[in-house]
């Protein structure tokens, strides 16, 4: 099966924060493959804005160097033909120097897109000057990157500097887990398919899990991370939203207020989490690794680098099915997924001696992307009736050809949908503040009861407690591997 790579029309890209480095690692690699699939068209424009005094041959030298680096496999004359759409104009977001140059630099006619790729405090002025300057017009579009706010307070504060600026209809939130194809994967096999929904409720489910862990630690970063820990840089944004996608109603059309009006309902009906249901964690220091506190530099910290918690949707759908989330650093293994585990048959035809057999979609976003779900069948064999679950594998890698093992990237999928004006894989305002106003008062309780959070081993699957949420419940948590 050939795919079919449409490509998109032609735009003026700026990437504000265009030297820093999401944009070496994730932006820049990721065009660069739309390019050579076909679908950036030859006359697309993309331009790096930053402070550093760059011209257009110093940035597509740099751009070299990062593709170099991270897309190891580019060949030769597909990068010459990409940097030659390249283009620098060193401009500081605070100040007057570089805008009149960069706006002369826009070209009418095409789609205006501007990536703000730099910290929130930046959003504010950029956005007065991207109006100063008359760079922005209605069709032009804003990209964010999370941290979207620290609290609801914050986010707020955000929304109404973008929304001051720009139309709501014009501001793409990327959280990258939306851009995963396995997520939008899950979406087709629920509503695509008469034979998952109708079971897709409390009466056949019995517990959903959501696992995201990482082997690495704060490392670098960890002066930022321990303002942050994990409910705010993980729970609140990426796991909030596969939750959601998980849990939400069928969208009457898949469209981005629709598909999101659906989300938020999932958001507001989630109930408040007890104390008990919550399991903060550090990770400890091992012979070759430091501790949580040593790589934050905060003998003192409580700031979590696990979380896991159990959770419930008060609505006709989930009343009774508990949903447990965990994610960490310096966990067993890189590994995230979604697992619906479905109850027991009501009763086994086969007896008591075969055991317990369940069906259960697992939906893996990391390392590898895939869905499968494990079904019961007849040991083969002549030994009589033995029961055994296999897992059947709904990514058909197979069925679809090679192409289909390469999967793009999210930021692939995410910019071109920017370009294309579909918001449906990105957060409105209302759903960041929504996931906010939850979180907060969750922080605020651990807070005011000075929690500390449980030591637990480098290269393990978290504290003790957070096994013992769902062991209490007579569940238990599928292995961390990758
Ligand atoms: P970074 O490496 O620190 O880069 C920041 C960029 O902003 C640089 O290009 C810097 O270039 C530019 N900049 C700073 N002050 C400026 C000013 N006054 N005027 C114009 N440009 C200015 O940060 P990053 O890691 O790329 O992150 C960018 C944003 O994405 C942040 O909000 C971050 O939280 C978010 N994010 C990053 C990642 C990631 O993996 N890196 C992941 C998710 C979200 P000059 O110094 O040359 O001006």
């Amino acid at each position: 099966m050939v795919s079919r790579v449409i490509p998109v029309d032609s735009f003026d890209l700026v990437i504000f924060g265009g030297t820093g480095d999401l944009a070496r690692r994730k932006i820049l690699p990721a065009l660069f493959r739309r390019f050579v699939a076909g679908q950036m068209p030859e006359d697309a424009r993309i331009v790096g804005a930053a402070r550093s005094d760059l011209d257009d041959e110093g940035y597509r030298a740099f751009v070299r160097e990062a593709l170099a680096e991270f897309v190891p496999k580019a060949e030769a004359p597909d990068v010459d033909a990409f940097v030659g759409a390249l283009g620098y104009v060193p401009v500081d977001a605070r100040g007057t120097n570089g805008w009149e140059e960069l706006a002369k630099r826009m070209r009418d006619g095409v789609i205006r897109a501007f990536y703000l790729s730099v910290g929130p405090g930046l959003f504010g002025d950029l956005a007065e000057r991207l109006h100063q300057y008359g760079m922005a017009d209605a069709d032009s579009r804003i990209v964010v990157e999370k941290p979207f706010g620290r609290d609801l307070e914050s986010a707020k504060a955000l929304n109404e500097v973008l929304v001051g600026a720009f139309d709501e209809s014009q501001i793409y939130r990327i959280d990258h887990y939306l851009g995963k194809e396995t997520v939008q994967n899950l979406m087709a096999v629920r509503f695509g398919n008469v034979l998952f929904e109708p079971l897709w409720n409390s009466q056949y489910v019995d517990h959903i899990q959501i696992t995201v862990a990482e082997t690495v630690g704060v490392g670098g970063r960890g002066g930022y991370y321990d303002k942050s820990g994990a409910m705010r840089d993980m729970v609140q944004n990426h796991l909030m939203q596969l939750l959601c996608l998980i849990a939400m109603e069928p969208p009457s059309k898949f469209d981005p207020d629709a598909v999101r009006d659906e989300k938020l309902k999932v958001i507001r009906a989630l109930d408040p989490v007890a104390h008990h249901h919550i399991v903060r964690g550090q990770y400890s220091e091992t012979k070759d690794t430091a501790s949580y506190r040593e790589d934050a530099e905060n003998p003192r910290s409580f700031t979590e680098s696990f979380i896991a918690m159990k959770l419930g949707i008060s609505n006709w759908r989930w009343a009774g099915t508990p949903f447990y989330l965990r994610t960490g650093k310096r966990l067993r293994a890189r590994s995230s997924e979604i697992v619906v585990v479905f109850k027991d048959a009501p009763h086994s035809i086969f007896g008591a001696d075969q055991g317990t057999h369940r069906n259960v979609l697992t939906i893996q976003l990391q390392p590898n992307e895939g869905m499968t779900l494990d079904v019961t069948i007849k040991e083969p064999g002549p030994g009589g009736m033995r029961l055994l679950d296999v897992p059947l594998d709904m990514t058909f890698a197979e069925a679809l050809g090679p192409e289909a093992e390469e999967v793009p990237d999210a930021y692939e999928r995410l910019i071109m949908d920017v370009i294309r004006g579909n918001q449906t894989l990105f957060m409105r305002g209302d759903e960041v503040e929504a996931a906010w106003a939850w979180t907060d008062p969750l922080i605020a309780a651990w807070q005011a009861r000075n929690d500390v959070p449980q030591p637990y081993d480098t290269g393990s699957s978290g504290p003790e407690d957070a096994l013992m949420l769902m062991h209490r419940d007579g569940r238990r948590w599928r292995d961390i591997r990758e």
